[in-house]
Formats: structure tokens, C-alpha cells, sequence
């Protein structure tokens, strides 16, 4: 069965494992190095990323995380958890640094400006997607091994890929949308049960 582990030092990670359970995917919290043991794919929330980052450095789980990531394990960020994997996000924190990406934080203005926008993401097929945008980044830049999939009208990407690393800008997991969800269970390997009660919410 595919398990997938959802990091749990700080953020909404409670919403990204209800998300996992409707799908039928086995979860597990992500605390400790040793959570990860056995993992198909993890996902680091949303929540604040000079937080997660520093939590990740103090718990020893920052060369565990990148080890995961470099030895082709799945992994998905949202909004934060996409921050702490880009390489460089224009000043002093922690990062990963698996995904060639810079990220400008905060980038769509302060809490009081987050907003929703119907997004076009061809890998999720036709139906726009419902983008929840909370102090989001923006990415800025990608590298070469890096696929956007999906770019707002000013150029600026807020969902990419690079290889079994999904980085997102926006909160799927606040939706009821779990088409990204699912698309990132493909990258883990996951394949949907026929039949399964999760058909293509709405949103
Ligand atoms: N603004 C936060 C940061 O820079 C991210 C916000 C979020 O995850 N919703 O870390």
C-alpha cells in the first residue's frame, strides 16, 4: 500500500492528511528521521518557511529530507514546503535546496491580500483550478530540469516540477479539488483503485 508522510513541525499539515485519507492513501506524520523509513512520497505544508526551516534543522531532519528527495523518493510542497526546497529565495534561511528554483516570498502582497483565482493547469486536465493564494511566493526563476506547470498572466510560475518534486505555490488541500493531490500520488507510484470513492470532487 502506498504511505505517504505529511511533515508535521509546523503549518497546515492536518489538511494535507485528511486530503491523503479521502484518497485512501496510507499516512503517516513526519517528525523524525526515522518517519521517513519506508515512505513512497512526503509532503511538506504550507505554514511559514523561516519556521518549518529552522524546526527542520533543530529536529536533524534537514539532511534526512534531502537524502529522501535526492534518492527518488516524491515529494510535494505547498506554498512553505515549496519554499524550503527551492535553492534560493534572496536571503539567509534554511533550505533544501532540491529543486532549481527562486522563489520570491511573500510576493503577491500580506495575509489581508490573499485571494482565490481559477488557475489553468494542463497536467490536471481542462477544468480551471481553484489556486487559494495565502502570502504566496511566486517562482521567479526555474532550471533546465524543471517543467512549470502552471504560469499566471505576469509570467511568474506557481506550480512546477522537476522530476518526482512538485512545488506549488497555492493551497490545494484547502479545496475540494484533489486532482493535484492525486496527480502527485502518480509521481509516488500510486495508482488509483477503480472505482474508488474519490472521484473528481467538486470546487
Ligand atoms: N509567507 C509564508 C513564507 O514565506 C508562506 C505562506 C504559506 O505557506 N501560506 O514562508
Amino acid at each position: 500500500m502506498t504511505t505517504i508522510g505529511v511533515l508535521a513541525l509546523q503549518g497546515a499539515f492536518i489538511e494535507h492528511e485528511q486530503m491523503l485519507q479521502r484518497l485512501g492513501v496510507a499516512v503517516r506524520r513526519v517528525t523524525l528521521p526515522r518517519h521517513l523509513d519506508g515512505l513512497d512520497g512526503l509532503i511538506i505544508p504550507g505554514g511559514e518557511s523561516t519556521a518549518i526551516g529552522k524546526l527542520m534543522v533543530e529536529w536533524r531532519l534537514l539532511e534526512p529530507l534531502r537524502a529522501f528527495g535526492r534518492s527518488g523518493g516524491a515529494m510535494y510542497g505547498s506554498c512553505a514546503g515549496a519554499i524550503v526546497r527551492a535553492r534560493d529565495v534572496g536571503r539567509e534561511q534554511p533550505l533544501l535546496g532540491l529543486m532549481d528554483l527562486r522563489v520570491a516570498r511573500n510576493a503577491f502582497g500580506r495575509q489581508i491580500e490573499s485571494f482565490q483565482a481559477q488557475l489553468q493547469v494542463p497536467v490536471l486536465g481542462e477544468r480551471p483550478f481553484p489556486g487559494v493564494f495565502i502570502r504566496a511566493p511566486k517562482i521567479l526563476a526555474v532550471g533546465p530540469g524543471v517543467e512549470a506547470l502552471c504560469t499566471l498572466d505576469d509570467g511568474s510560475v506557481v506550480a512546477a516540477q522537476q522530476g518526482h518534486l512538485l512545488a506549488v505555490s497555492f493551497h490545494a488541500e484547502l479545496t475540494d479539488d484533489t486532482r493535484l493531490h492525486e496527480y502527485f500520488l502518480g509521481l509516488a507510484g500510486w495508482r488509483s483503485p477503480a472505482g474508488a470513492a474519490h472521484a473528481h470532487a467538486t470546487a
